[in-house]
């Protein structure tokens, strides 16, 4: 075996790993049936990202697909009500078959089925983050897919390569690959260009790289280059590596960390930087807190902002919004992401983390801003 390419280093680094299958590889097109075989391939590759200690996440599509061959709706193209009815056929196959394939290995497997809103809404989007963060800690392996069945034209995704992008921000993943069946990004379109050159590198989406996303060339999947391209976009500002490769070939993983052709969007910062990055450039946060001086101690030497340590709480705000933190004397030292309402906060505010569950009735957080979502601001006046 070659040794790996050290181009396909993000992958083997990355400590979170997001993997999404297109309809196209997991679905024979002339059958309409499961590629069995290829997936047992997939899943070996998973299971060996798993044993160097990594942590996966699988985005995969074929729902749609799997469900119109069982629906006999294999011609042509669907209306959005029989590709719902095919996604909700399909979907419960398509699970069936990761549980089956993975659980033979001892790996426990969930289903997650996300709509655009649990992203794009900030409530949602801690919710569903909260789960998935729930379920790799418990060792669990996420296999993600778009709850097409409830999802309408104009509130959906559509296309799992957004989808994938999303998850991995959700998730602060440090790699994204989209496996689909081509092996990267083109200058045109290889299939009518002779001339058209493979790029291996993109450390920058220029409007000369957005233009390169045609149409998409397979019949079953929804996404072609451009959604790709537009999944990079949201990656790369998460702080993601997203790789564009072949998935058709048995292993495409393993083949990827043997060095195989793929094309790499390169990130330009960490996933955690670049969630402080936008934390710290929020333009209005929506409340302030005050902290006393142990509190203030405590960010400082990196850890978390406790109910315990806070004053007193202004503004309106909700559980996801961003608020300042300020000393007593009313400097802004830090901004963060807060877990609690305005209301619950009063409520808590000079209390113990234990005390919590009995004054609101819920077991939250521990942490009123967990110093993950937390970034201390440069002071002039300490
Ligand atoms: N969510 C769709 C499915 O599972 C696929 C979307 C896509 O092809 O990207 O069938």
């Amino acid at each position: 075996m070659p040794p790996p390419s050290s181009a396909h280093s993000p992958l083997l680094k990355a400590r979170r790993v997001v993997i999404k299958v297109g309809s196209a590889l997991l679905v024979d097109g002339r059958t309409g049936r499961l590629n069995r075989r290829w997936l047992e391939t997939l899943v070996e590759d998973l299971l060996r990202l798993r044993r160097r200690g990594q942590q996966v996440l699988l985005v995969s599509s074929g729902a749609i697909a799997l469900g119109r061959r069982q629906l006999s709706l294999l011609k042509g193209p669907l209306r959005l009500e029989e590709s719902q009815a095919a996604a909700a056929v399909g979907q419960i196959r398509l699970a069936h078959a990761y549980k089956e394939l993975l659980e033979n290995h001892r790996v426990t497997v969930a289903q997650v089925l996300l709509t655009l809103e649990d992203s794009e809404r900030r409530r949602r989007y801690l919710n569903a983050r909260a789960t998935l963060e729930t379920l790799l800690g418990l060792g669990v392996l996420p296999v993600i897919n778009e709850n097409d069945t409830v999802a309408t034209a104009e509130i959906r995704y559509g296309d799992n390569d957004r989808l994938a992008a999303r998850v991995a921000q959700m998730a602060g993943a440090d790699c994204l690959v989209l496996l689909s069946d081509v092996d990267g990004l083109y200058t045109a379109d290889p299939t009518r260009d002779v001339n058209a050159q493979f790029i291996d590198e993109v450390r920058r989406i220029t409007p000369e790289i957005e233009a390169m996303g045609g149409g998409s060339a397979s019949e079953f999947g929804t996404g072609g280059m451009a959604t790709k391209i537009l999944a990079a976009r949201i990656a790369v500002a998460a702080g993601c590596h997203l790789c564009i490769a072949a998935g058709r070939p048995h292993h495409p993983i393993r083949r990827l960390e043997q060095g195989a052709r793929c094309t790499w969007f390169r990130p330009s910062a960490t996933p955690i930087a670049a969630r402080k990055q936008w934390i710290a450039g929020t333009l209005r946060p929506a409340g302030a807190l005050t902290i006393d001086p142990g509190a203030l101690r405590a960010l400082r030497a990196g850890r978390s902002l406790l109910p315990a340590g806070v004053i007193d709480a202004r503004g309106r705000f909700e559980r996801g919004d961003t608020v300042s933190v300020l000393t007593p004397a009313g400097a802004e030292v830090a901004r963060g992401i807060i877990a609690y309402s305005d209301s619950d906060t009063a409520r808590i505010l000079g209390r113990k983390s234990a005390e919590i569950e009995g004054i609101l009735g819920f077991r939250g957080r521990d942490e009123l801003i967990h110093r993950d979502d937390l970034v201390l601001l440069q002071l002039s006046n300490p």
